[in-house]
């Protein structure tokens, strides 16, 4: 599959995920194992789609920007536990 079919699938398997989310909070509706599952189609194709900017050096830069992001993260919310 081309990259732009690629990024496509992945934005339609994020919309559902939106859709089941919004069904779950607004209407109450839906299961755990229905989020469950969208959640597994978004790790699926996030996965995949990564490859179309460039492989592992592009999964190395997503895991380093993820790391710095959980560090500030951890770091806001032990300030916040100290105010
Ligand atoms: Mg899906």
């Amino acid at each position: 599959m081309g990259a732009v079919p690629q990024i496509a699938v992945a934005m339609e398997e994020l919309g559902e995920l939106i859709s089941v989310l919004s069904r779950f909070v607004f209407r109450g509706r839906g299961t755990p194992e229905d989020i469950a599952s969208e959640i597994a189609d978004v790790q699926i194709c996030v996965e995949q789609f990564q490859e179309v900017f460039g492989g592992v050096e592009f999964r190395e830069t997503v895991q380093m920007i993820k790391k710095q992001k959980l560090e500030r993260l951890k770091n806001r919310l032990s300030e916040e536990k100290y105010e």
